[in-house]
């Protein structure tokens, strides 16, 4: 039995970036990129560096901080992306390029206006600049599955002799089926030359529901990189989901290589980080996992927690192809309680793998603190949940929730106090509102005399048990931009203002900056 390495190349911080509202801050993003190393991720795409200062600072800081996965940076075809690409990750201990053009008839002709031999001169040079920063050298073909074979073939096949040492196959529209995108691999593995020395790599797009089948069929086929994001995040319906491609291959090792069941598929994965990984990204982004999502949702597996009988844990194979364990699912054991101290704190902080500073625990603890004495028994999850809101917030906080009152009456409108928290001074409003949500953030609204439009809203329980810790995340948008804003409390009125308070600090924080809208790449 040999064993056959698939690398993943995880795209969350650029593809996953791209999904609408899930934009990061350049903190958050170094943040899930520590993450992603843990994880064992082999490649982080970290942003388009040439798009704004904002993803080249935080490209660079991905490369000069993350250490182990290599680190890329994604520039089309001009010089101009090449550099800002290359110079962002010149930090990097192993640093690659990634540079694409569009080669279907149908993105030559509208988007770029180009004829072919233009398109394959362009492809060439860029690759050769690109070859000038660093000797890893990643290739696309966008929309490389609407294009004709013979195109496809030709621009490939002089890449590789510019020097391109990853060759991508990008499904930007979630157009094909697995049959053909299998066959697509196929062909091009028997037909450019000098691609046995490169590796190919699949990008597909999740429109059809198409994106891990996709990916997998590339495997089959003779793909060695999968190229995916967390949580399936990206453009549309996003990008196939790293967990599902790490678990497929965990699961079936022998099972994806075409008629020779002799080789064995791995990855570098520490499957044990799948959940925390999902969880950060979806905390940071503010995209929900849904119940019934495949490995990370809530409802994956059914046995999770309380099962103790013999019998049930016999039975637990039979209908169990993965165990909560692989992913990291400890069940929710009791770790913590107020009599755990700043000792029993600190260590299992630790034990879970959070790196943090003196100021960062001493508020972390203190935050601990004021739940426990709400809620008696504290999970590991809450802990995740706790350091998350209290160290992840923006750098600049603009106003802070001092008091929150809130009235609820069965015959009469709820109403609403706040006492919000500035550097100079203290405001006080009051209000009411539709219900006691709505009311909170009345009184918000006047007292820190901003009014954001409210776009999304949604709340859940961290753990289960009525003293649970509840989690609101909330979307706001002004100027046609979207903020999100996370905040939990075990009462959910205040995790709720919370929220909305972090959401309108993130939106102030970009204001006074004067970000401008990233240019998006459509890969
Ligand atoms: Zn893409």
């Amino acid at each position: 039995m040999s064993e056959e390495k698939i690398i993943i190349f995880d795209t969350t911080l650029r593809d996953g970036e791209q999904a609408p509202g899930a934009s990061l801050s350049i903190t958050e993003k170094l943040e899930i990129a520590q993450q992603l190393a843990k994880l064992g991720v082999d490649v982080i795409e970290a942003g388009f560096p040439v798009s704004s200062p904002a993803q080249f600072e935080a490209t660079r800081l991905v490369a000069e901080q993350v250490t182990g996965p290599v680190i890329t940076g994604l520039a089309r075809t001009n010089q101009e992306d090449i550099e800002a690409a290359g110079k962002a990750v010149a930090p990097a201990k192993r640093k690659r390029i990634h540079t694409f053009i569009a080669t279907s008839p149908i993105h030559m002709k509208h988007k770029l206006k180009k004829t072919r031999t233009e398109v394959l001169k362009m492809a060439v040079e860029a690759v050769k600049y690109a070859k000038t920063f660093t000797d890893d050298v990643e290739f696309s073909p966008e929309d490389a599955c609407r294009s004709e074979l013979p195109f496809l073939i030709e621009v490939l096949t002089a890449c590789i002799e510019a020097g391109a040492t990853t060759l991508n196959i990008p499904d930007t529209v979630g157009y094909i089926l697995p049959y053909e995108y299998g066959k697509l691999i196929e062909n091009l593995k028997s037909n450019v030359p000098g691609i046995d020395k490169c590796i190919i790599s699949t990008h597909c797009h999740n429109d059809l529901g198409m994106a891990v089948a996709n990916s997998l069929a590339g495997v089959r086929n003779g793909a060695r990189q999968v190229e995916c994001a967390v949580n399936g995040m990206g453009e549309r319906a996003g990008n196939a989901a790293l967990e599902e491609i790490v678990m497929a291959i965990h699961t079936r090792p022998n099972f994806l290589i075409l008629d020779d069941y002799t080789i064995r598929l791995t990855t570098n994965i520490n499957t044990k980080e799948i959940h925390r990984t999902s969880q950060l990204v979806s905390q940071l982004t503010g995209f929900v996992i849904q119940p019934n999502k495949a490995v990370v949702g809530a409802n994956a597996f059914a046995h999770e927690a309380g099962v103790h009988v013999d019998g049930v844990l016999k039975a637990r194979a039979t209908y169990e192809i993965m165990t909560p364990e692989t992913i990291g699912l400890s069940g929710s054991t009791f770790v913590l309680g107020r009599h755990s101290g700043r000792h029993g704190f600190t260590d299992r902080c630790k034990q879970l793998g959070f790196k943090l500073t003196d100021t960062e625990l001493e508020q972390a603890y203190q935050r601990f603190l004021e739940i426990a004495d709400k809620k008696k028994e504290v999970f590991d999850e809450d802990l995740a949940a706790i350091i998350n809101d209290e160290i992840h917030v923006v750098a600049e906080i603009t106003y802070q929730l001092e008091h929150l009152r809130v009235v609820i009456d069965t015959d009469n409108t709820p109403t609403a106090s706040v006492k919000i928290k500035t550097k100079d001074e203290t405001t006080q409003a009051a209000a009411c509102g539709d219900g006691p949500v709505d009311a909170a953030y009345e009184a918000i609204k006047d007292a820190t005399g901003r009014s954001p439009k409210l776009e999304d809203y949604s709340i859940r329980a961290i753990t289960s048990g009525k003293e649970a810790l509840g989690e609101a995340t909330v979307k706001i948008s002004e100027k046609g931009r979207t903020y999100i804003g996370r905040g939990i409390s075990t009462d959910i009125i205040e995790a709720s203002a919370r929220a909305y308070i972090d959401a309108i600090n993130r939106m102030v924080s970009t204001q006074t900056k004067g970000e401008q809208p990233e240019l998006k790449a459509e890969l």
